[in-house]
């Protein structure tokens, strides 16, 4: 709760509604400044192919290094940069940080993977996206096939106007990634004429997926459904052996979760993943 003065110079505390917006109108204030005061960090979070145990990808997510609230996760600020309109600068900028590091890593001679970023709605529908990815990538000399952007059901939901976009960003050369698949409602019939790449099977799906036989029917379905159109598909949030296993049974091996790796700095990826790999490549 926040303290207040009164009028009559007592202190008094304000109901929680009060202390929220407070909360929420200091945080917007704040998170204008987080960009220019270098406060945004990119953390990654490594994609395993479990047959060949492999780091395949990463995926970018975006944290704030709040100065007296410590690192904030996207939860608690992506929706207030949405509702303010920072999310333009913001996603500019993690999509830019994202595909420097990466380039940086192939440069180092890390392994050719790609990095995965995610889009907002706001941005996904932006005039001039397509044209700004492009100068990213031009700026950060990161080829095109080593960016993949991970938009929502939730995004398409005028599907002329995303399929445009979509195909726009196919020329352009990169890749297309429909994350947090299976929680939206996008018709089946749209989903075989959006020109992407990869299903990314959501994690609620995932997490009782050992106890519950629906959950197991749902992924196997998707993964069938996957292989069936010829898409690309990965499952997120597996944290135990025993999930790990099913998706393996299901003929999923692309896998992103706790299990394998938590989103770790940059400087933790190179050492715990791209030097390692360096050095396996030099044996080979
Ligand atoms: P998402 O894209 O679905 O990202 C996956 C989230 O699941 C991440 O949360 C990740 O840390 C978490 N996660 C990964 N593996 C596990 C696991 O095994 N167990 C559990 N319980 N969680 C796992 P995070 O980093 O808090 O990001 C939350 C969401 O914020 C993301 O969901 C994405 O929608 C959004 N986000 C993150 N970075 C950005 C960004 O740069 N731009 C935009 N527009 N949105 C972002
Ligand atoms: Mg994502
Ligand atoms: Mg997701
Ligand atoms: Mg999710």
């Amino acid at each position: 709760k926040v303290k207040r003065q009164g009028k009559n110079g007592h202190l008094f505390y304000t109901d929680d509604l009060d202390a929220q917006l407070l909360d929420h109108i200091e945080l917007e204030s704040d998170l204008r400044k987080a960009i220019e005061r270098d406060e945004l960090v990119v953390y990654y979070q490594p994609q395993f192919h479990s047959e060949y145990n492999r780091m395949i990808g990463v995926e970018a997510l975006v944290r704030w290094n709040h100065p007296t609230r410590g690192l904030l996760s996207p939860g608690l600020f992506i929706p207030l940069a949405e509702e303010t309109g920072l999310i333009y600068d913001l996603g500019t900028w993690v999509l830019r940080e994202a595909c420097r590091q990466m380039k940086r890593w192939h440069d180092e001679g890390g392994p050719l993977i790609p990095v995965s970023v995610n889009l907002s709605s706001h941005q996904f529908h932006q005039s001039n996206l397509v044209t700004y990815i492009r100068n990213i990538l031009q700026e950060t000399g990161l080829a095109p096939e080593y960016l993949e952007l991970e938009i929502t059901e939730s995004m398409m939901m005028d599907p002329a106007v995303s399929i445009h976009i979509l195909e726009e960003l196919n020329k352009l050369g990169t890749r297309i990634s429909l994350d947090d698949f299976g929680t939206g409602y996008s018709s089946l019939s749209y989903l075989k004429k959006f020109p992407i790449h990869k299903l990314k099977i959501d994690r609620s799906f995932i997490t009782d997926i050992s106890q519950n036989r629906n959950d197991r029917a749902i992924v196997s379905t998707i993964i069938a459904m996957a292989q069936n159109l010829k898409l690309d598909v990965i499952a997120e949030g597996i944290e135990t052996k025993d999930q790990l296993d099913i998706l393996t049974e299901n003929d999923c091996k692309k896998i992103q979760g706790y299990y394998f790796a938590s989103p770790l700095s940059a400087a933790d990826v190179e050492t715990m993943f791209i030097m390692p790999s360096r050095e396996a490549q030099h044996l080979e």
